[in-house]
């Protein structure tokens, strides 16, 4: 992954050198910007692989950055993952609460490696290519269908944009083929780790994929976890 670019939004000048110097010890490219408006400009300029994104900034904060950045993905640019930076545990919660579409999340203080290991684990996940049962081009659920190879969705044939992870969670369910994964195992692996408020991001991210294909598109096992739905209410 040698050269990947990757866009720093982070105003804590501390904070911003020290991952910044991490990411480049092991071969990213990395643009720095310490407001929400100039972080709009550089994403723009530079085209970066991956966002790291401080939920805290002045001029626009995070979740609005996030949003914008997710709405150009929306009108064609291409997705880009956002791995998003909180002060506290308990404003993770939120964040993720609001369902704004970041990858991951992760609370100061952390360490630069730490960050650098999500940094990869996204990028890994993004270029991967999830491969179901059904080895045709598109994979029907209901009324919505999956290009797993363009990592596309559609719903009664309009694309939908999905965020990497959302397209990422509903493929793995996908390639279950109606059967139950649980939290746990969803977490580990769409976001290739367990932690404490983890089943939480699972919720996040599944309410985020009723919302844009339809409540029947995934089915709650109560109880269990999830399944792709059958396309019935
Ligand atoms: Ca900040």
């Amino acid at each position: 992954m040698t050269g990947e670019r990757i866009l720093l939004i982070e105003d804590e000048v501390a904070i911003a050198d020290a991952v910044a110097a991490r990411l480049r010890s092991v071969g990213f490219v990395v643009e720095m910007a310490g407001d929400g408006p100039e972080g709009l400009d550089r994403f723009d300029e530079f085209s970066p692989a991956l966002v790291v994104l401080d939920l805290n900034l002045p001029g626009l904060d995070g979740l609005e950055v996030c949003r914008r950045i997710q709405a150009k993905a929306a009108e064609g640019v291409r997705s880009t993952p956002v791995v998003m930076l909180t002060a506290r545990d308990d404003e993770t919660d939120i964040v993720v609460g609001l369902g704004v579409g970041a990858d991951d999340y992760l609370t100061k203080p952390f360490s630069p490696r730490e960050l650098v290991a999500r940094v990869q684990a996204v990028l890994r996940r993004v270029g991967e290519q999830v491969v179901g049962p059904d080895p045709s081009p598109r994979t029907l659920v209901g009324e919505v269908e999956l290009e797993l190879a363009s990592r596309r969705a559609f719903r009664r044939g309009d694309e939908v944009h999905l965020t990497p992870t959302e397209f990422d969670l509903l493929a793995r369910l996908v390639a279950r083929g109606g059967a139950v994964l649980t939290r746990d195992q969803l977490l580990h692996q769409v976001w290739g780790y367990r932690d404490g408020s983890g089943p939480r991001t699972v919720d996040s991210h599944v309410r985020a994929l009723r919302r844009k294909l339809g409540p029947d598109v995934i089915r709650t096992v109560h109880g269990v976890g999830y399944s792709v739905g059958d396309g019935k209410a």
